[in-house]
């Protein structure tokens, strides 16, 4: 097609880079959702809200570093705080008043959070939680939601090949799936007959619907969960690796006024580097406490990891969520993304193209349509149909959106759509629009 040949005619280095990758890593790619056909583009540089790939195009950038930047690329507190971390030393297998600032910042910003243990990644912190839900509850059971995405571990393994749907999966023993109750999107009906069992340790749930809110949360389930998990003795997980920090300061769980017992974070909550956190009741993140485990005569779980609360995520993390704490950091975010919707729902209306934008907070997300239903974008409710069908994004599909925006200028996430950060400004909102106006002109092609 003739996206995909100037593509390839704007990209020539990250072409040559990509083939060289390919026999460095299977894919020639570091993380899944990197992978984009015929290849991906090569970046080395951001800056606020834009990116440049190595062959000098740059980019609006929507894709936000997994979520990670909700203040933009090289937030010049951010990076200052790191460079100084940096000089002091990267790792010393000891405390540090960092992760003590660190810690202390999470605890006084998010509402659930009384105690919490810092971890490597978003991925730790889910495999963490559901640990210390079963020690605590001595049940084997989670109760996850199908199409939500919770890390890649066993227990939490789906988004890009999906598990526990009744097939085995590649890699994962089958037993695991015997001791995960999946239930449907919103099905609360379904979630409290399975809890009424009394077997389950924990449920897990992104709070604002799977993928920050692909699959959106209806009305009154997080209540609903609340109140059944209470009444059954069961743990709430709220997973805020995207939304920690991201839908207020103290992440959904302070936007939807509802008080999980453990939330899992990630990407903000390190300032842009590598980290995670799990924070909750004292009494579950007990099970992680020397002392307690001695005095009260349980077996405490082990909770090693090299790079927990390493010194330079602290600091990024410190500066990071200081800014979010006393700035309207999340608020701008939101404002911004609420626009482009509805911005680009005008657009698509206008232009005759059957998708629809829709979100949440800072996120948006294209509804693709496969099944040709006749929709007004101004108007759609992603309720108003089934949510496979919200899934459904033919990764073909997905990569010509993605690449029409990239030869105008923006990067999106393969949702497909994206997250806006507090960066991103009125130019950057010119420019998308006029991409987008220009992509869907190519996509009619
Ligand atoms: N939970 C959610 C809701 C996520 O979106 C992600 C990553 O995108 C994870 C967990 C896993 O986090 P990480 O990629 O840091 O392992």
């Amino acid at each position: 097609s003739t996206i995909i040949a100037e593509y390839r005619d704007r990209t020539r280095r990250s072409a040559e880079q990509a083939e060289a990758a390919r026999s460095v890593f299977p894919s020639g790619i570091t993380h899944d959702a990197r992978h984009l056909s015929p290849y991906p583009i090569t970046v080395d540089q951001g800056k606020g809200s834009r990116k440049w790939d190595i062959d000098g195009n740059e980019y609006v950038d929507y894709f936000g570093g997994h979520g990670a930047l909700l203040l933009g690329h090289c937030h010049p507190r951010v990076t200052a705080a790191v460079k100084e971390a940096l000089d002091d030393g990267t790792q010393f297998a000891a405390s540090t008043t960092r992760e003590y600032r660190w810690g202390k910042a999470v605890i006084g910003m998010v509402p659930s959070v009384e105690r919490v243990r810092f971890t490597a990644s978003g991925t730790e912190a889910t495999l963490l939680a559901l640990r210390l839900a079963r020690a605590y509850t001595g049940r084997s059971k989670l109760l996850r939601f199908t199409s939500y995405f919770h890390g890649w571990h066993d227990h939490m393994t789906n988004g890009y090949s999906s598990h526990f749907d009744g097939t085995p999966t590649a890699g994962v023993l089958p037993s695991i799936a015997a001791d995960v109750v999946l239930v449907a999107p919103n099905d609360i009906e379904g979630a409290k007959a399975a809890l009424a069992g009394g077997d389950i340790a924990a449920v897990i749930i992104e709070p604002t619907g799977a993928s920050f809110g692909r699959v959106p949360i209806a009305d009154g389930v997080l209540q609903a969960l609340r109140e059944a998990t209470a009444a059954t003795g069961t743990i709430l997980i709220f997973d805020e690796v995207i939304s920690g920090f991201r839908c207020s300061p103290g992440g959904a769980q302070q936007a939807y006024g509802v008080t999980p017992d453990l939330t899992t974070m990630a990407k903000i909550v390190a300032g842009g580097l590598p980290g995670g956190a799990v924070g909750g009741r004292a009494d579950i993140l007990e099970r992680i406490d020397f002392e307690a485990a001695a005095d009260k005569g349980f077996e405490k779980i082990a909770h090693p990891g090299t790079f927990n609360a390493n010194p330079v995520s602290a600091a990024a993390g410190i500066a990071a969520l200081d800014i979010i704490a006393t700035s309207d950091a999340c608020d701008r975010a939101n404002a911004y993304a609420a626009e482009l919707r509805e911005r680009l729902n005008r657009l698509l209306k206008a232009t005759g193209m059957p998708f629809a934008a829709y979100g949440t907070f800072s996120g948006f997300h294209l509804f693709l349509n496969v099944e040709k239903r006749s929709i007004d974008p101004v108007t759609f409710d992603p309720f108003s149909v089934p949510w496979k069908e919200l899934k459904a994004s033919p990764a073909n599909l997905v990569d010509r959106i993605r690449i029409a925006m990239m030869i105008n200028g923006v990067d999106l996430s393969g949702w497909p759509g994206g997250l806006a950060s507090a960066a991103h400004t009125e130019d950057d909102m010119a420019v998308t629009m006029k991409a987008f106006e220009a992509a869907i002109a190519r996509l009619k092609e």
